[in-house]
């Protein structure tokens, strides 16, 4: 040791360090207990006995707990601290106790609680800390737990315990988590947050342990299968460890927030399975602290006042190793003996076993005993190294204020008294290596001189080779510098002389151009000026003129439009007025001809030598074709034959046109539709249509054609007869009204095909398709003319219904006009008939599927 035999810290405790080893790792205080005797555990009494011994009232103690005083003068054996904390009334004490008062009274600022014994008499007792029921979790951990804290920052073992009846708050002020609100963290939390702020992770390590003692077997809560952990005692040290059980490196805070919560749970299924409760076992957290404390004197070298500039900087690393146990003992109220809460009376004892020993040490240490039973019980062995012998120690009993519990209070407060006659030996627990340190320093020393020799050899060489450079550099860059400079000088002296001659130049030529050129330029200007004058206000006198001129027109022409306007309502009116007379009047004349000469005179006109004659003969009966009622008769009278006749004979296209509306009319009617057809009707109009000019006429003649279409059994010959390919010529003209007729006539014809196909008595393509029309129904089904698309879309879903035209249709794009149709053609009944042909059929199928219509 390097202070040497003898040299004490604390003259006044001598007897508390031995002598000097020469081994090269050594305990530097090997602690004694007082009487010397090596068999005993280092345990001592408090010389200093209770007072006032009848009331229970002891001396005031030092300062707060294991604070100030054991810290001061460390190596003086530390008595136990003890603070005693009262629970609040809870809800059930609340209603319960609602008219009796606490059975304890506490007076923090003299440290003293009260112990009601009776209404009027209550004993009164000392502690080295009072906390009330409104003591704050961080006033507890400061009083209670801070000093046992930095004390084992500073290399002691340290023990902080909780003991009191089950409900008073022990794992309150422990183990809280404080996650609902931090406010309420306990002891275990913030002491690993102060252990956390003071240790650099670099080189020291803080190892946690946590474990579960019940029935005097110690369990693992880090590792629940591990369930029979044994204690270690070094017989030379004393130091308690447990080499089989769990230790977790903690580097911060949230880890070890984890490590706690899973222990919790270990520990809850671990009582669940052996059917206890947590309130039998005792919970021990263990906190292993190991710091390297640079820069400071080794504690028992500190006032030998020998130490050398060189050895200070040789000072070995100091590793200062704590250990903190953080105990949440089981609760003391005394456990049935009977066994009537499910355990049998060995059970009981073995329940309470290691919490009775813990009181028997106590008292032992208390009334400074010759014999500690330390090795009575787990729990005592596992603290002989915390509790008494070389560390700090604080204790907090926990009390409930209710006056039902009086019994246990008293005994908790009892335990508590005895307690504070333990006195503890402070251990400090550095570790020197000095022999390793020498090594090192050694070789390093020698490397650091090779090292520095080597450098300093290299620098000066470096130094006087730099030297000779920068000079070599400076006179060259001199050099050049004064040559560049001369240089520079002449370049410009000869540019300035060139430019000033230049300049010169100039100025004696503009001086002589300048005033010859000036005089003309400026009597052009002047000149150019006046002209361009005048012409402005010519075009701006012009340019008024226009505008109002143009403002005039403006306001005429919109006079102009609004009698336009009016005029042309007006005209419209009037030839609505004049052509219902007319209408009127024919209809008249019909009438009254057919009174006066009877319907078979009005025929034979048709047949007159007179145009006129024959024009008004026509007209009459295209008028009396009109009416349904008379139809019947025009025919028997052999009007239609006439009518047909006339479209042959006649090249008068009023004529056509009068005599094809007739027509039309007639083949309204199914019988008149085969008369027309069997005398050659068909090609009678489609040459009617190929001359005609008016497509009123071809309205009429395409008209009649329609209706021709919607005769199921006239579908052969009216196609065989041209009827098809005439509709088709008809289309050229263009005209939507004669557009909507052709459509509706392919739609008939489409309609009774599609019923014919269905029926069985027509087979193969369509007759339409045959003729061609496929392209034209195809343009025109998404027609802007209502009805031509009406008619085409119609056809197209008649076609689709038989699969012989789907090859026809798909080629022609009918695809995709059946794929809008089924999507958007405002009548619901189409619709449907598309969606469902294109669903059914496989060549529809196949077809979106190639084109990729996503149906
Ligand atoms: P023990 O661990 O001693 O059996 P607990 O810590 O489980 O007791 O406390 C019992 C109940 O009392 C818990 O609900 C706890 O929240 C509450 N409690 C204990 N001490 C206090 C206190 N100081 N302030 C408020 N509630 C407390
Ligand atoms: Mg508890």
């Amino acid at each position: 040791m390097a202070s040497g035999g003898g040299n004490n810290r604390n003259g006044t405790h001598r007897n508390s360090l031995k002598g000097t080893t020469t081994t090269s790792t050594v305990s530097t205080d090997k602690p004694l207990s007082v009487n010397s005797n090596p068999s005993k555990p280092a345990f001592k009494n408090k010389s200093s006995p209770l007072t006032g011994a009848s009331s229970g009232l002891r001396k005031s103690s030092p300062g707060s707990l294991g604070g100030g005083a054991a810290k001061d003068d460390a190596g003086v054996p530390g008595r136990v601290r003890v603070a005693v904390r009262l629970r609040p009334r809870n809800a059930e004490e609340s209603v319960a106790d609602a008219d009796f008062a606490d059975c304890v009274e506490l007076q923090p600022e003299l440290k003293r609680l009260k112990l009601r014994k009776n209404n009027w008499d209550t004993d009164t007792y000392e502690f080295d800390e009072v906390l009330t029921e409104f003591a704050s979790q961080k006033r507890v951990y400061e009083v209670v737990a801070k000093p046992v804290v930095e004390g084992v920052l500073d290399g002691y073992n340290g023990t902080i315990m909780a003991y009191g009846q089950t409900g008073t708050g022990k794992t309150y002020t422990l183990g809280r988590l404080g996650e609902e609100d931090t406010a309420n963290r306990g002891i275990m939390v913030r002491a690993m947050e102060d252990i956390l702020a003071e240790v650099s992770p670099e080189i020291d390590s803080v190892l946690v342990s946590y474990l579960q003692l019940y029935m005097e077997s110690l369990q693992d809560l880090l590792d629940p299968t591990n369930d029979n952990i044994s204690i270690v005692e070094e017989p030379k040290s004393g130091d308690v460890s447990l080499p089989g059980a769990t230790l977790v490196e903690i580097r911060d805070q949230q880890s070890f927030l984890e490590l706690l919560r899973l222990g919790e749970a270990h520990r809850h299924a671990a009582n669940t399975k052996l059917n206890t409760e947590s309130s039998r076992s005792h919970a021990l957290l263990m906190v292993h602290v190991k710091r390297t404390v640079k820069g400071r004197e080794p504690a028992h070298s500190s006032d030998n006042g020998n130490s050398t500039s060189m050895a200070r900087s040789l000072r070995p690393p100091l590793v200062r190793k704590g250990k903190l146990v953080v105990v949440d003992l089981a609760g003391s109220e005394r456990i049935d003996k009977s066994g009537s809460d499910g355990h049998t009376r060995e059970e009981a004892k073995s329940i309470n076993l290691s919490l009775s020993a813990l009181g028997k040490c106590i008292n032992a240490l208390a009334e400074n005993s010759a014999h500690v039973p330390v090795r009575d019980s787990k729990l005592t062995r596992l603290l002989r190294d915390s509790f008494g012998g070389t560390a700090r120690t604080s204790l907090v009993i926990t009390v409930g204020p209710s006056p039902r519990h009086r019994g246990e209070t008293a005994s908790t407060i009892m335990f508590g008294q005895r307690a504070m006659k333990v006195e503890n030996m402070l251990k400090l627990k550095e570790e020197f290596d000095y022999k390793s340190l020498a090594r090192r320093l050694d070789i390093q020393l020698d490397k650091l001189i090779m090292e520095h020799e080597r450098k300093q050899k290299a620098f000066e060489v470096e130094i006087e080779r730099m030297t000779a450079e920068a000079q070599n550099r400076i006179s060259e860059a001199e050099r050049n510098y004064a040559d560049a400079v001369e240089k520079e000088r002449l370049k410009y002296q000869k540019d300035y002389m060139e430019s000033i001659k230049k300049l010169e130049e100039k100025w004696m030529m503009n001086q002589q151009n300048q005033g010859n050129e000036r005089k003309e330029q400026m009597v052009h200007i002047a000149e150019e000026v006046a002209e361009v004058k005048k012409l402005l206000s010519k075009e701006t006198s012009l340019r008024k003129a226009a505008e109002e001129e143009v403002d005039n027109l403006k306001s005429q022409l919109a006079q102009l439009k609004m009698s336009e306007a009016s005029a042309n309502s007006e005209i419209l009116k009037l030839r609505k007025m004049v052509e219902d007379e007319v209408c009127q009047k024919e209809k008249l004349e019909g009438e009254i001809s057919m009174l006066q000469m009877g319907l078979q005179k009005i025929l034979s006109l048709l047949e007159a030598e007179d145009a006129d004659v024959r024009i008004h003969a026509v007209k009459v009966v295209a008028n009396l074709a009109a009416e349904e009622t008379n139809q019947q008769k025009i025919v028997e009278a052999g009007g239609l034959k006439s009518l047909l006749m006339l479209l042959g004979s006649s090249d008068d296209e009023t004529i056509h046109r009068v005599a094809a509306g007739a027509i039309a009319n007639l083949a309204m009617n199914e019988k008149n539709q085969e008369l027309i057809m069997s005398q050659g009707g068909i090609s009678l109009l489609s040459t009617t249509a190929s001359h005609a000019k008016d497509p009123q006429t071809l309205r009429m003649v395409a008209g009649a054609i329609a209706n021709l279409c919607g005769n199921d059994k006239l579908q052969t010959k009216l196609r065989g007869e041209g009827g098809i390919k005439a509709l088709l010529e008809i289309v050229k003209c263009g005209h939507p009204d004669v557009l909507a007729q052709v459509a509706r006539g392919i739609a008939n014809f489409a309609k009774c095909e599609s019923r014919a196909s269905t029926q069985g008595s027509k087979t193969g393509r369509s007759l339409l398709i045959e003729d061609g029309a496929l392209p034209w129904i195809v343009q025109n089904a998404n027609s802007d003319a209502s009805p031509i698309r009406r008619h085409n879309e119609l056809a197209l879903c008649h076609l689709a219904q038989h699969e012989v035209n789907a090859k026809d249709m798909i080629s022609e794009g009918a695809l995709w006009e059946l794929v809008r149709i089924s999507q958007d053609c405002p009548r619901e009944d189409i619709r449907t008939l598309a969606h469902r042909t294109l669903a059914s059929s496989p060549d529809f199928i196949a077809g979106l599927k190639r084109l990729r219509i996503n149906y």
